[in-house]
C-alpha cells in the first residue's frame, strides 16, 4: 500500500509543479486556422468572476477586468460566482464557418452563449442542467453550441455559466465533421462501458437471487450507484434517463456519491470480514454508514450548492476509509488481494487520466478512457473476488457438512459396534461405516493368525472373488506403510493393531468416485475406536471365558454347565446325564502329594472330553468329579459310551515325570430322560447321583443306571 501512497503523492506535487506553468496567451486573439479539426480553447479563454450578478450591459463595461483562466485557479470552487468566459475568435478563411464549441463538462448548471453584435452581447443559446435536455438544439451529452463565423472577421464571444457544482470547463472548438467522428468514436466507448457494467450487475443479481449471499446485494447496489454516478458525469443519465426533470439532475450526483460510499463500504465490511479483521475500523465504518444513509434524503431537502459541499465531505471521508482499511487488511488474505488490487486499478486509470491531462503522458485514447478502463476492471475484480470468495465459503461449509455427517455416522457405527463381541460381525460393521463415508462399493477386513493372512467379513464381495483379491491385497499390504493408505486413487486400507490382534480393512471401488477428503480428519478417529472396541471384546471375551471355566482343566464350571445343559434339555429329549467321580482320589492326594492329585483331575477331564470325541456338553463338577450332559441320546447309548469311558480309564494311565504311572479307575452313574418325562437338570442329577453311589458301593469302576 505504501507504494499507492507514494504515487498519489507523486501525482499531486507533479501537478502543483506544472499547474501553474502551462501555457497561458489568452490575451492573444485565437486565429482559428483553414484546416481545423478540434481546438482546444481551455488555456486560451478570458475569466471575469462576477459576484453581484451583473448584467449583460455592465459586463461588457467589465471587459477589461477579464483575466486569462489558465492564471486563475477556480476549478474547486462552488461559491455562488457567475463565471463569465470570453474568447475572441478569427476566422481565418475567405468563407463564413459554422463550428461547433463544446464545453466537455455536462455538468454545469446553465450555460449562455452570448455574441458581441453592435456593441451589445447578443443571447444565441442557453442550455444546461437546470433545462430539460430536449430544448437543446444540438442533442448531445456535452454542452455543445453553434457557431456561425463570418469570413475574415474577428467575433467576440461570450459564456455566462452558473454551476451548482465544482467549476470546470473544458472548451473546444470543432470542425463539426470532425466531431461527428469524434463522438461516433466516444459513443462507441461509452457504449461499450455501460454495456460492461450492465452486464456485470445483471450478472451478479442472478448470483444474488440464487445464492441469498448478502455481499452480492452490497455489490450490485455499489455498482449500480458507481455506474449511475459516471453516467452523470458523463452527460448520458441526462440525455437519456431524466432529461425532462432539471429538478432531478441537478441534485442526482449528490444522491449518488452518497449512495456508492454508502455500499461500497458495506460491501468492504462484508466482503473483508471487518468485523473479525479490523473491529475498530468496523465500529468507525457502520457509524460513517449510518450517517450516510441518512444523508440520502438530504438533496430532497437542501440547497444543491450545500448538497454538493457534504457529498464532496462524504467522498473525502470515503477514500480515507479506503486508505484505513488498506493499511489496517494488508494484503493478509485473499479477499483483501482482490479488494485492494481492485482499488488500485481504478486508482491507476484515474492517475493515468490526470497525467495526460497535464500532458505528462500523451493524451492518447488509453490515456482518456483511462478512469472508464479501470473503472470496469475493478467491478470485474471485485465481483471475481467475490466468485472466488463464495466459492470458498460454499466448499468450507460443503466439508463441514460433510464431517458432521461422517461425525454422526461414526458414532452411530460404533454405539452398535460396542455391543458386539465377536470379529466378524464387528468388522463387517466397520466396513459398512467406511464405505458410506468413502462411498466405496466393497470391502473386506483381514485379521493376520500367524504368518497367515484370512479374511474375517467382507461386503459384496462375491465369493469367488475373494480369494483373488485377497491374495492381490495381502501382496499390497505387506509394503503399505503403518497408517492408513490411499493406493491408486482407488483402494484404501485401514491397519488395525493391538497386542493381541493385527488386521486390516481394504475398502475399495473399480469406479473412481470416492470421496477422500475427510479422510484426513476422520481416519485416525476410526482407527482408535476400532482399535479400542477389538480390545474391549478380547478383554470381555478373556473375562468371560474365565468366568465359565473351571480354571484348572479350563472345562465349564458347574454353574456354566448347568445354564448350557438346561439350554439344550429344552430341544433335547432323550437326554442323558453322567456323573463320574475318580476312585480313591484322597489316596492319590496322600501318596503323590495334591501337585500330582490336580495334574491327575486334569488328565481324567481331558481323557474324558477325547473319548466324546466333542459330543455333549463336558464340565467340572467339583473336586475330582465331573459331569456330562448327552443331548439326543438314550440310555442304550449312553451306557456305551459310559463303558467306553471306564473302559479308556483302565486303558490309558497319566505319565509322571519321575516315570511312574498312574492309572484312575472312575465310577459313573447316569440317568437317561425320555421324552416327556418332564424331569429338571436338577433332578435328573439328583438320580444320576444316587445311581454314582450305588456304583461306589458296588466296588467301583463300574457304571449304575437305574
Ligand atoms: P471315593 O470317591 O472312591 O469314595 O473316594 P475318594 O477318595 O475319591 O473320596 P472323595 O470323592 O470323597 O474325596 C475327594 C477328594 O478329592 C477330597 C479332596 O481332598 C480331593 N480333591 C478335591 N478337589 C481336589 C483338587 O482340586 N485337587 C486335589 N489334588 N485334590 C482334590
Ligand atoms: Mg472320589
Ligand atoms: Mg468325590
Amino acid at each position: 500500500m505504501k507504494k499507492y501512497t507514494t504515487l498519489l503523492f507523486l501525482a499531486v506535487t507533479i501537478t502543483m509543479i506544472f499547474a501553474p506553468v502551462l501555457p497561458a496567451n489568452a490575451k492573444d486573439k485565437i486565429i482559428i486556422p483553414e484546416n481545423m479539426e478540434e481546438l482546444d480553447l481551455s488555456n486560451r479563454l478570458e475569466v471575469f468572476f462576477d459576484q453581484d450578478g451583473l448584467t449583460e450591459e455592465q459586463i461588457l463595461q467589465k471587459s477589461y477586468e477579464f483575466v486569462p483562466l489558465s492564471n486563475t485557479n477556480p476549478s474547486g470552487d462552488i461559491s455562488g460566482t457567475i463565471y463569465w468566459l470570453k474568447m475572441d475568435l478569427t476566422n481565418a478563411s475567405v468563407d463564413s464557418r459554422k463550428l461547433l464549441l463544446e464545453i466537455k463538462k455536462p455538468h454545469l448548471s446553465s450555460v449562455t452563449l452570448y455574441t458581441l453584435k453592435d456593441d451589445r452581447l447578443v443571447e444565441e443559446d442557453t442550455i444546461g442542467y437546470r433545462y430539460p435536455f430536449d430544448i437543446r438544439n444540438y442533442k448531445h451529452r456535452n454542452l455543445v453550441f453553434t457557431l456561425h463565423l463570418q469570413p475574415k472577421a474577428s467575433t467576440a464571444h461570450f459564456l455566462k455559466i452558473e454551476t451548482d457544482s465544482f467549476f470546470q470547463a473544458p472548451v473546444s472548438l470543432w470542425e463539426p465533421i470532425a466531431f461527428s467522428e469524434a463522438n461516433y468514436m466516444n459513443q462507441s466507448i461509452l457504449g461499450i462501458f455501460y454495456g460492461i457494467m450492465f452486464a456485470m450487475i445483471i450478472y451478479n443479481t442472478f448470483l444474488f437471487f440464487s445464492l441469498k449471499e448478502k455481499s452480492y446485494l452490497y455489490y450490485i447496489l455499489f455498482v449500480s450507484g458507481f455506474t449511475m454516478m459516471q453516467a452523470i458525469w458523463d452527460g448520458v443519465a441526462f440525455q437519456f434517463v431524466w432529461g425532462n426533470f432539471p429538478w432531478w439532475a441537478l441534485r442526482s450526483n449528490s444522491f449518488f456519491i452518497i449512495w456508492s460510499s454508502l455500499f461500497a463500504l458495506l460491501f468492504a465490511k462484508y466482503f473483508l470480514q471487518l468485523k473479525i479483521n479490523a473491529p475498530v475500523l468496523n465500529k468507525i465504518v457502520t457509524i460513517f454508514n449510518t450517517l450516510c444513509a441518512l444523508c440520502l434524503v438530504l438533496p430532497f431537502f437542501l440547497k444543491i450548492g450545500t448538497m454538493t459541499m457534504i457529498s464532496t465531505v462524504m467522498a473525502t471521508i470515503f477514500v480515507l476509509f479506503l486508505i484505513a482499511i488498506a493499511i489496517k487488511v494488508r494484503l493478509r488474505t485473499r479477499e483483501a488481494k482482490f479488494y485492494l488490487s481492485a482499488w488500485a486499478l481504478l486508482f491507476i486509470g484515474v492517475l493515468l487520466n490526470i497525467l495526460a491531462a497535464f500532458k505528462i503522458v500523451p493524451l492518447t485514447n488509453l490515456t482518456l478512457f483511462a478512469p472508464k478502463v479501470g473503472a470496469v476492471v475493478e467491478v470485474l475484480v471485485l465481483s471475481l473476488g467475490l466468485a472466488d470468495k463464495i466459492k470458498r465459503m460454499r466448499k468450507e461449509k460443503e466439508h463441514e457438512t460433510k464431517k458432521y455427517y461422517a461425525q454422526t455416522l461414526l458414532q452411530n457405527a460404533f454405539k452398535q459396534m460396542s455391543v458386539m463381541d465377536e470379529l466378524e460381525p464387528l468388522s463387517k460393521q466397520g466396513i459398512t461405516c467406511l464405505m458410506e463415508i468413502t462411498h466405496f462399493e466393497k470391502g473386506f477386513y483381514l485379521s493376520k493368525d500367524g504368518n497367515k493372512w484370512r479374511v474375517i467379513s467382507s461386503v459384496n464381495l462375491p465369493a469367488e472373488l475373494e480369494k483373488f483379491y485377497v491374495e492381490q491385497y495381502v501382496s499390497i499390504q505387506d509394503g503399505c506403510s503403518p497408517g492408513f493408505n490411499i493406493l491408486d486413487d482407488s483402494t484404501l486400507t485401514v491397519p488395525i493393531s493391538c497386542q493381541s490382534h493385527t488386521g486390516r480393512f481394504v475398502i475399495w471401488s473399480p469406479l473412481e468416485e470416492a470421496d477422500l477428503s475427510l479422510m484426513e480428519s476422520f481416519l485416525p478417529a476410526f482407527i482408535e475406536q476400532f482399535t479400542a472396541l477389538i480390545v474391549q471384546k478380547d478383554d470381555f471375551q478373556s473375562l468371560k471365558s474365565s468366568a465359565m471355566h473351571d480354571h484348572l482343566t479350563k472345562m465349564l464350571n458347574r454353574r456354566y454347565f448347568l445354564e448350557k445343559a438346561t439350554e439344550l434339555y429344552i430341544e433335547s429329549e432323550p437326554a442323558s446325564l453322567l456323573l463320574i467321580d475318580i476312585d480313591h482320589f484322597k489316596r492319590i492326594n496322600d501318596t503323590y502329594g495334591h501337585l500330582i492329585g490336580d495334574q491327575a483331575i486334569v488328565f481324567a477331564g481331558n481323557l474324558i472330553k477325547k473319548v466324546l470325541m466333542g459330543l455333549g456338553i463336558v464340565g467340572r463338577f467339583g473336586g475330582e468329579e465331573f459331569i456330562v450332559f448327552l443331548e439326543k441320546t438314550n440310555q442304550d447309548h449312553a451306557l456305551e459310551w459310559a463303558d467306553l469311558l471306564l473302559e479308556a480309564f483302565r486303558r490309558e494311565g497319566l505319565h509322571l515325570d519321575s516315570g511312574a504311572s498312574i492309572y484312575l479307575t472312575v465310577s459313573i452313574g447316569f440317568y437317561s430322560s425320555h421324552p416327556f418325562s418332564l424331569l429338571t437338570i436338577d433332578e435328573m442329577i439328583q438320580l444320576a447321583d444316587e445311581q454314582l453311589y450305588r456304583a461306589k458301593r458296588n466296588g467301583r469302576n463300574q457304571v449304575a443306571v437305574c
